[in-house]
This record gives structure tokens, sequence and C-alpha cells, in this order.
């Protein structure tokens, strides 16, 4: 572990740029954290930390000057590397002709600053949608290897976080090139850096920083535990898979559908929801066409249409067929669950549903199924 100074921040994002990198990190706009590109600290949203609670988010100026005091906000990571929108095919009318090409693609090289312990995992679980398969997708994969990640301990946990009890945070283990992790005190401001991946050691080695001593180990030990402390919502995963797997007729979803808005704001800020549509559309000249390939969600009608009507006619079937593969058959494809716990289905409903309060009144309903 190494200590990188406060003062020294900007040499770190300056090491990134020295290597090729695009740095994308949060910043505040308007009553938000988003992720875009940022330049040094001052970009970044000083001092700022958020309070959300279910369909609710708002911005305070804190006393302090801490650089990652939020916690996470409505974009993901995913937008860097499953963009929202990618053309796949363009044709052209030449001569008389038609042509059709892949248009030429150069995948951008971007360093993720600020990746919390459940959007590393959330990338861990899109690896395997996108490259663990037959037909691995090339723009997630150049974008992928192309990305440098670094990857901040929380320190204080969101009102909608409960990534502790889904053993997906607050501390990053894995699938990092650097982790920081911010530490505060009366008279000093300084970062814990630990180095994940050869790729990590090269930035490190060229910012040669000094070693941490003890105590800076366990100050920095101290900020994840005081997130996990501090996090006050749980969704027990126990047996989970088989109740919801069992209770597909339940009369709870009637009620979850009463509140619904079909919005799809959930699989919109969601960060492991993977599902896209492809649509074609051509110049008003008739010259040229593009083939797109669009985020899409499982909450429209129009997700579900084959062969002449849409499965999933209702808002309880669209319900059940979002909550069930979360948390059920997520399983049976990916062999873990699709939910990190990032609370961001919960903050961005406008409804206010919040998946953990949903899994608990189906466990109150139905009989838990014997294993
Ligand atoms: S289902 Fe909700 S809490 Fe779970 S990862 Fe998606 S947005 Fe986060
Ligand atoms: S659960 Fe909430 S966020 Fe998701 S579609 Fe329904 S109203 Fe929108």
């Amino acid at each position: 572990m190494h200590i990188l100074e406060r003062t020294r921040f900007d040499e770190l994002v300056q090491a990134l740029v020295g290597q090729g990198y695009e740095v994308v990190g949060p910043f505040r706009r308007g009553n938000a954290i988003e992720y875009g590109p940022v330049s040094g600290a001052g970009d970044l949203p000083i001092g700022w930390e958020d309070d959300q609670a279910p369909g609710s988010y708002s911005l305070r100026k804190a006393k302090h000057e801490q650089l990652f005091a939020y916690v996470v906000g409505p974009h993901s990571w995913k937008k860097y590397l499953f963009p929202p929108q990618t053309t796949l095919l363009q044709a052209e009318r030449k001569n008389g002709h038609l042509q059709f090409h892949v248009p030429p693609k150069k995948a951008p090289k971007y360093a993720l600053l600020g990746v919390r312990a459940c959007e590393l995992n959330a990338i861990r679980i899109q690896d395997q949608v996108f490259l663990d398969s037959q037909h691995p997708d090339p723009t997630y994969a150049e974008r992928r290897n192309n990305a440098f990640i670094v990857a901040v301990n929380c320190g204080r946990a969101g009102g909608t976080c409960f990534c502790d009890s889904m053993g997906t945070g607050p501390s990053v283990s894995s699938g990092y090139d650097l982790a920081l992790t911010e530490i505060l005190t009366k008279d000093r401001h300084f970062f814990a850096v630990e180095s994940g991946a050869k790729k990590g050691k090269k930035v490190l080695d060229a910012l040669d920083l000094p070693e941490a001593s003890e105590e800076e180990k366990e100050q920095a030990a101290a900020a994840p535990e005081r997130a996990r402390k501090q996090m006050g919502r749980t969704l027990d995963t126990n047996g989970l898979r088989e109740l919801l797997a069992a209770n597909a007729e339940s009369p709870h979803w009637e009620e979850v559908a009463k509140r619904c808005l079909d919005c799809a704001n959930c699989t919109m800020s969601c960060p492991t929801c993977f599902c896209s549509t492809v649509y074609d559309g051509s110049a008003v000249n008739g010259q040229s066409a593009d083939r797109v390939r669009v985020w899409d969600s499982c909450f429209t009608t129009e997700f579900s249409y084959i062969h002449g009507g849409s499965v999933r006619k209702s808002t309880v079937s669209r319900y059940r067929q979002w909550m069930t593969h979360k948390l059920s058959t997520w399983h049976d494809q990916y062999g873990t669950s699709g939910c990190v716990g990032c609370g961001r289905c919960i903050t961005w409903c406008p409804a206010g549903i919040d998946i953990t309060e949903e899994a608990r009144a189906l466990r109150a309903k139905h009989a838990q199924p014997s294993k």
C-alpha cells in the first residue's frame, strides 16, 4: 500500500493522461453527480454528499473537502463500456448500387476514475454477459480491454445501498488497476493506494509514492468499515432464487404493478442491465441508412414483441420478469445474482418501488420452500 497526498492528486490524473487514457470521473451537474471527462481534482464534486431514499435524490454541501464523499448517482460506468447507442452497419447508395460497410471504430481508451465496489462487481457481471459467450461483443471487448479502472473504497453508505448483504461491497477486493481509499483527518487529507494489476503498477511506479505506515493502513481499513456499519438496507438472499421461481403467480405482483409506471428508469440506471434493440433508419433522401443498437428495457411492450404480439403485455408480467431475472433466473444463466446492491433502481424509481421491500413482502406472503 502506498500514500498519495491530496495535494498530489492531479499527478495521478496526469500520469493516466500521460499513458494515453481519457480520464472520466464524477462531477456535479445541477443536482446530481454524473460521470464525464475530468482533468483534475478541481472537476470532482469536492465536499458534496448525496442524500438518497426511495424515489428521492439530492445533493448537499458538507463542511469538508473530500473528493469522493458522494455514493453513486444516476449514471453507471456501463455507458462507457456498453454505449447507449452503437452504429453497427451503414449502407450507402453509390452509382445506383448499395454499398454496405461496418463503420470504422477506434475504441476509446478510458480511465474510469472513482469506480465503487458494487460497480466493479457490475462490470464483472457485464463481462460475463458480453465476453464469456460464444459470440463476444466486439464493441464491449475493445473498450473493456482498453480500460483502466481506478476504484475507490466507500467511506460512507448511501440511503439506498445494500451491497454488504449482496457480498459486493463496500470495500473493493479485485478487478481494479488501482484502488484508492480517501482519508481525511483533522490535519491531513490523503489517499491510500493499492495496485491490483500490471497496468496499475506502471502508473504507481510513475508516481513514485511512499509506502504506507501501519497507522495509515489501519486508517484505510476503517473507511469501508464505517460505510458497512452505516448501511441501513439489506436484501436477504437466502432461498430468494427459489422463492421467486416458485411464486410467479403471487398476488403480490399485482400490488407492485399498481404502483409501477413502466418508465424503465430502474433498468436504465442499473449497472448490470444489458438489454438492447436494433433498428434501421434511413436518410430522407434515400441515399444512406444506418443499423443502430440502442439500450432497451424489459419494461417496454415492444421489447417482448414476437411475431404478431407482445409476450409481456401487462405491467405485472414486466415487473415480475425484471425482478425474477435479477434475483433468480440470472443465477441459471450466469451463476450469480444480477443485482449488486447499488440502490439506483430504488432511488431513481419515481414511484419509490424498492426491490428489497418487494422481496421482503414476497417472503412474508409465501412460505419459503424447503431446500
Ligand atoms: S437491481 Fe437495483 S440495486 Fe441491483 S444492481 Fe440494479 S440498480 Fe443496483
Ligand atoms: S419499478 Fe419504478 S423505475 Fe422501474 S419501471 Fe416501474 S416505476 Fe419505473
